[in-house]
């Protein structure tokens, strides 16, 4: 199965692009993440595959593949603009592709490098376009932490709702929102009302925030009808990549009751452009965080014991915040949290399931967003909400001397991620970074 351990992982592997051998490379030999990518001066889109500080096309390479399987896979890049005729292939596909491009940029490789050459550009000189044509957005709610420490502003003496132990609780966003990392971020107008208010007004959202997520994207469709099993989840999963769900609090205190969030969300979702595929993150895989004693049990179709071994991904997230003061002043961006989706409540094949336990399907493309990260420490929220405790306690922002309640205009996100695990050479998920714009007029 591709998500064991191979020799794709091999620590002592190292690349002919040199930039890809430096310590705390995000992109070494053994990450191979994807991303769609316009070379400069040109007009059509290539799916490419990065290494150290550049991006290999991939369709380029297939004449140079010998494994049938990986021929093709690199074939399906073939005029394609986005990742999904890839994606649809599954993970057997997926692996020999990976075995190829590894063997091709290997050091020990020295028979097609002219060929590779050419195929090869700078990162910081293409443009980086969205990776994914997103079929269907869901997005969970997968950290506890996160769920109580939002729960609690509303409910101090139970924070948790009844079923969150029972159910990964989700809700249904808006894919055609979903843009790649870059594109700015527009203060959405939306009915507000505040608690000393009698009724709502109808205007720039205040309240504007961040959750610092991730984005699992299915690869290998599932038939309508058909539940897949926890134990068969990651046969549906392609990859992984940073997300960033924006979210306007004020609309969403007052339109989520009683069907949850709708218009407090679906104006903007951010991704990555890197896609860092399931099998990149074998070695960082880890068992799911213990329950606290006196939790109930998973359900059964939501309980797998190798799952429970090796469900989780040990990814370290930073939220970092620059406002327009501290970039007009050069300051360097203040960091306002590191947490890790290591100690999400439910795992990503749990998600998988539960989704699909009515029989419906999942399709190639779709995004099944985390929910925000936040670990147990005050260091680790994922969100403003959390972290200013819904406003009351401003984020002091020591460069400019400045305060954040919530996002200001002209504020710029960045999530970046690392996956490191002792004996292993750790990878990186590229940046997800987004500026606030003021509200249309
Ligand atoms: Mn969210």
């Amino acid at each position: 199965m591709s998500l064991q351990l191979n020799a794709t992982h091999a620590p002592e592997l190292r690349s002919w692009v040199e930039s890809a051998n430096q310590p705390g490379a995000d992109f070494p030999i053994q990450n191979l993440p994807l991303a769609v990518f316009r070379p400069q001066g040109g007009n059509t889109a290539c799916c490419g595959v990065g290494i150290g500080d550049q991006v290999l096309e991939i369709a380029a390479c297939a004449p140079l593949m010998s494994d049938p399987l990986a021929r093709s896979a690199a074939q399906a890049c073939e005029a394609a603009d986005t990742l999904n005729a890839l994606m649809a292939l599954g993970p057997e596909a997926m692996s020999a592709l990976r075995a190829e491009l590894s063997s091709l940029l290997s050091a020990n490789q020295k028979t097609h490098r002219e060929a590779l050459q050419r195929a090869l550009h700078p990162i910081d000189r293409v443009e980086l376009l969205q990776p994914v044509r997103v079929a269907g957005y869901t997005d969970f709610f997968a950290s506890v932490h996160h769920a109580t420490n939002a729960g609690r502003l509303f409910r101090p003496d139970a924070p948790l709702l009844p079923n969150y132990k029972y159910v990964p609780v989700a809700y249904s966003g808006r894919a055609n929102s979903v843009r790649v990392s870059g594109a700015p971020v527009q203060r959405p107008w939306g009915q507000l009302k505040r608690p000393d208010q009698a009724a709502p007004v109808f205007a720039p959202a205040q309240r504007l925030d961040f959750e610092v997520e991730l984005a699992m994207y299915i690869g290998a469709p599932s038939r309508l009808g058909s539940p897949v099993a926890v134990a068969n989840a990651w046969g549906h999963v392609f990859g992984f990549s940073l997300l960033n769900d924006w979210s306007a609090r004020d609309i969403q205190s007052w339109e989520y009751q009683p069907l949850g969030p709708f218009l407090a969300k679906s104006f903007a979702t951010s991704v990555a452009p890197w896609v860092i595929t399931a099998e990149a993150l074998a070695p960082f895989r880890q068992a799911v965080a213990a329950r606290p004693e006196g939790d109930p049990a998973p359900l059964p179709h939501l309980l797998d014991t190798n799952d429970q071994a090796h469900g989780t991904v040990n990814v370290e997230i930073e939220a970092l915040l620059r406002t327009e003061r501290m970039r007009a002043t050069g300051a360097s961006a203040q960091r306002l949290s590191r947490s890790n989706a290591s100690t999400l409540y439910w795992s990503f094949a749990q998600m998988v399931a539960h989704h699909t336990s009515n029989g419906s399907a999942l399709d190639t493309g779709d995004l099944l967003g985390s929910g925000t990260i936040s670990g147990s420490s005050a260091d680790a929220l994922g969100s403003l909400l959390e972290i200013t405790r819904g406003g009351s306690e401003p984020l002091a922002i020591a460069a400019t001397q400045e305060q954040r309640s919530f996002l200001q205009d002209g504020d710029e996100v960045s999530f970046r991620g690392r996956c490191s695990r002792e004996g292993f050479i750790s990878i990186g998920w590229g940046h997800c970074t987004n500026t606030v714009l003021a509200a249309s007029a």
